[in-house]
C-alpha cells in the first residue's frame, strides 16, 4: 500500500527509477521481446504480450492511487470487462445494472446468448428487483456509478455487502470518477475497472483499460487471463496514459469546478426542462454522492425544453463543445445520446429509461468556463427563440 497522497502517486510513477541514465521521466520500452541471461534464465519480461515495463508501471500506480493489490493493464476499456467475465462459468449468474454502460451490455447480452455465463438485468435502486437477483446467489455483480448519460448512483457499500454475502464477486466500473473521485475497493468492491481512455489519459488521444484488484491472487489470475486472451495493453499507449494520469488530479479539480458552475447555469435558463448533476442539491442522490464520492465529477446532462428539433438547434448552434462521443478528456464535449451514445435502443426502451429526445449530455472540459458558459448560453438563447 502506498503511503502516499493521491497526487504524489499520480506524479511519481515511475518517476527518477532509471537506473541506467538517471532520466527523471522513465523511459518507454517499445522491445516486443527480452534477452534470456542465459540457460533457462528469463529475465522478468520475456515477451510483451505478457509483460512490458512501461505498462506494469502504470498498472503500479492505479493499484495504489485504488488502494488495490494489483493492476492489469488492457488493449481497451471493453477488453478489461472481457478479462474480467473470464472469471465466469456456463452455470454462473452475472447481475448487471439496467442502465450500465451500452458497450458493456451489448457484449453481455451476446455472451448471455452464446451459453457463456447467465445474466440478471436490475434496477439496482429496486430493492425487491436487487433482492430476488443476488437470492439467485450470483458469482458476480456489477456496478456502474454514476450512471450514463442520466448520472444516477447506486450505493455501492450497501449493495457490495448484499452481493458479498452470497460469496459474489462485487465489480465497479470507476470509468466516470476515476480513483480521485471514487475508490469502490473501500466500499467493498472486489475488482475496479476503467476505460482509461477517458479521465485517467484524458487527452482523447489513447484507447485503454485497466483493471484493479483487492487481492494480490485475484489480479495474477486477471494479467494471466488478459495474456492469454491477448488483450493486454501496448507500450505506447501505457507512456501516454501515464503522461496523463500524473496531471489527473489536478485536472479534475478544475474539470469539476467548471462542471459544478456549468450545471448551476443551467438550472436557472428557462430553455433547459431539468439538469442531472449529483452536486446539485435537488439531485435524488446527492447525499450519497456526498458520502460515497470524494467529488461530484464534471459529467453532466440537461433536458431541454422541448423536443428533438430543439436538440438539433442546440448541437449545430453550439461552438466550443465538439459534438462527439465519449468524455474526460481537456477539450468539452457535448454528445445527443438519442442519436449518438443510445442510438442502438429502441425508442421507446431509450424514453422508458429516461434518455429523451431533448436530453444532452456534456463532458466539461479544461477551457475558461466562462467562454463555455458563453457558448452554452447563445445556444439556449437560440433554442429559447425557437419554442
Ligand atoms: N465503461 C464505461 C463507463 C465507458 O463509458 C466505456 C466507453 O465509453 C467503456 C467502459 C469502454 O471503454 P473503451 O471504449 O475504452 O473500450
Amino acid at each position: 500500500m502506498n503511503k502516499f497522497g493521491s497526487e504524489t502517486i499520480a506524479v511519481r510513477g515511475g518517476i527518477d527509477t532509471d537506473t541506467q541514465h538517471g532520466a527523471v521521466v522513465p523511459p518507454i520500452y517499445l522491445s516486443s521481446n527480452y534477452t534470456f541471461k542465459g540457460y533457462d534464465e528469463p529475465r522478468e519480461y520475456d515477451y510483451a504480450r505478457r509483460g512490458n515495463p512501461t505498462r506494469s508501471q502504470l498498472a503500479k500506480a492505479l493499484a495504489d492511487l485504488e488502494g488495490g493489490a494489483y493492476g492489469v493493464m488492457t488493449c481497451t476499456g471493453l477488453a478489461a470487462i472481457t478479462t474480467v467475465i473470464q472469471l465466469l462459468s456456463p452455470e454462473d449468474t452475472l447481475v448487471i445494472p439496467h442502465d450500465c454502460y451500452g458497450g458493456s451490455y451489448r457484449m453481455f447480452d451476446h455472451l448471455e446468448r452464446r451459453g457463456l455465463f447467465k445474466l440478471v438485468v436490475v434496477d439496482q435502486n429496486d430493492q425487491a428487483a436487487l433482492d430476488a437477483a443476488i437470492a439467485l446467489k450470483p458469482k458476480m455483480v456489477w456496478i456502474e456509478t454514476p450512471s450514463n448519460p442520466l448520472l444516477r448512483l447506486v450505493d455501492v457499500k450497501a449493495i457490495a455487502a448484499q452481493a458479498k454475502a452470497v460469496g459474489a464477486y462485487v465489480v465497479v466500473d470507476n470509468t466516470f470518477l476515476t480513483p480521485i473521485l471514487q475508490q469502490p475497493l473501500s466500499l467493498g468492491a472486489d475488482i475496479v475497472l476503467h476505460s482509461c481512455t477517458k479521465y485517467i489519459n484524458g487527452h482523447s488521444d489513447v484507447v485503454a483499460g485497466a483493471i484493479i484488484t483487492k487481492d494480490h491472487q485475484l489480479g495474477v489470475d486477471l494479467d494471466w487471463w488478459a495474456n492469454c486472451i491477448g488483450v493486454t495493453g501496448s507500450a505506447f499507449d501505457s507512456y501516454m496514459a501515464m503522461r496523463g494520469l500524473r496531471t489527473l488530479p489536478v485536472r479534475l479539480k478544475q474539470h469539476q469546478e467548471s462542471a459544478a458552475t456549468i450545471a448551476a447555469f443551467l438550472n436557472e435558463h428557462p430553455a433547459v426542462a431539468k439538469v442531472y448533476y449529483p452536486g446539485l442539491e435537488d439531485h435524488p442522490q446527492h447525499e450519497l454522492a456526498k458520502s460515497q464520492q470524494l467529488g461530484f465529477g464534471a459529467m453532466l446532462s440537461f433536458d431541454l425544453a422541448g423536443d428533438i428539433e430543439q436538440s438539433k438547434l442546440f448541437v449545430e448552434e453550439i461552438g466550443l463543445f465538439c459534438l462527439a462521443e465519449s468524455l474526460g478528456g481537456v477539450e468539452s464535449l457535448v454528445a445527443h445520446p438519442a442519436t449518438m451514445t443510445h442510438a442502438g435502443m429502441e425508442e421507446s426502451a431509450r424514453i422508458t429509461a429516461g434518455i429523451s429526445n431533448s436530453l444532452i449530455r456534456l463532458s466539461v472540459g479544461l477551457e475558461s468556463v466562462d467562454d463555455l458558459i458563453q457558448d452554452l448560453s447563445q445556444s439556449l438563447d437560440t433554442v429559447l427563440a425557437s419554442l
